[in-house]
């Protein structure tokens, strides 16, 4: 019987600025993060206006809000980086990250890494069903595909253990658990959540979008809270 694993989401890394260098151009704000630093100072880059002339904007945060989300100065955003830890999510969720061209990943891999204990991620709908019948049915399907995933991956007895695995792994069923480290601009990872934290995202995808969002908050609140609402939809 396969174990279970839960959705799990680790901030690895994320921008560091270096306060020398940019105190020479701008003054930095004790309530603003690295990040909001660094995306204050390229924003303001653009239009030399490091002394903040406009008391409206004064506040990083109330700069960044007005210039990325009402005027679209987006690019801004690209400076930031943050790299999250995956554990816990199936290949399913992977294969719809990974439609999000401008994050980088690197995933576990199925042909070095035999599947045989190989946790399951359990749907949404399915741990929530009432009906004890449900959750049952779906641990056995995987269960038994696993099993077919171990007889085919014995018989090829005699090939490389990648060859064996690689071809093997087409039995595997899509809620099998991967892990991956994923790095992304600030640009990418707010464009990423606002299309996977809408009622119309895959489930998964929303209740994994919700922790990825609670673990990059601290790194730009200003920026980040404004997802909030979508995620509370
Ligand atoms: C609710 C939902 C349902 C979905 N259902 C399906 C489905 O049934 N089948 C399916 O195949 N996919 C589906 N997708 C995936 C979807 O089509 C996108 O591939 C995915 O959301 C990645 O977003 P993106 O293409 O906007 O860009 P990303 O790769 O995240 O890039 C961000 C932005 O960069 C720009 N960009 C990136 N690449 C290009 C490019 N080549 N040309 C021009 N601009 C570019 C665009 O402005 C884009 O929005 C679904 C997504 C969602 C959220």
């Amino acid at each position: 019987m396969p174990n279970f694993a839960m959705p799990n989401v680790h901030l690895l890394a994320h921008t560091k600025i270096d306060e020398k260098a940019i105190s020479e151009w701008m003054g930095i704000q004790d309530a603003s993060t690295d990040a909001e630093t660094l995306l204050t100072m390229a924003g303001r880059n653009c239009y030399r206006s490091f002394h903040r002339p406009n008391e409206a904007t004064y506040d990083d945060a109330d700069y960044l809000r007005r210039t990325l989300f009402q005027q679209g100065h987006m690019s801004i955003a690209e400076h930031a980086t943050a790299t999250l830890y995956f554990t816990g999510v199936s290949r399913a969720f992977l294969a719809e990250l990974t439609r999000h061209r401008h994050l980088s990943f690197s995933v576990e891999s199925q042909r070095f890494i035999d599947a045989d204990n190989i946790n399951i991620v359990v749907p949404p709908a399915i741990r929530a069903s009432e009906d004890p019948y449900v959750l049952r049915n779906f641990i056995n399907a995987a269960d038994e595909a696993i099993a077919a995933y171990m007889i085919a991956r014995d018989e090829l007895e005699g090939l490389p253990k990648k060859q064996r695995n690689e071809a093997a792994r087409g039995l595997l069923p899509n809620c099998v658990e991967t892990r991956m480290v994923v790095t992304g601009n600030l640009r990418a990872w707010v464009e990423t959540l606002q299309k996977r934290l809408t009622p119309g995202a895959d489930a998964e995808m929303q209740e994994v979008s919700r922790l990825a969002l609670d673990a990059l908050h601290p790194t730009a609140p200003s920026i980040y809270e404004h997802l909030k609402g979508s995620a509370n939809d």
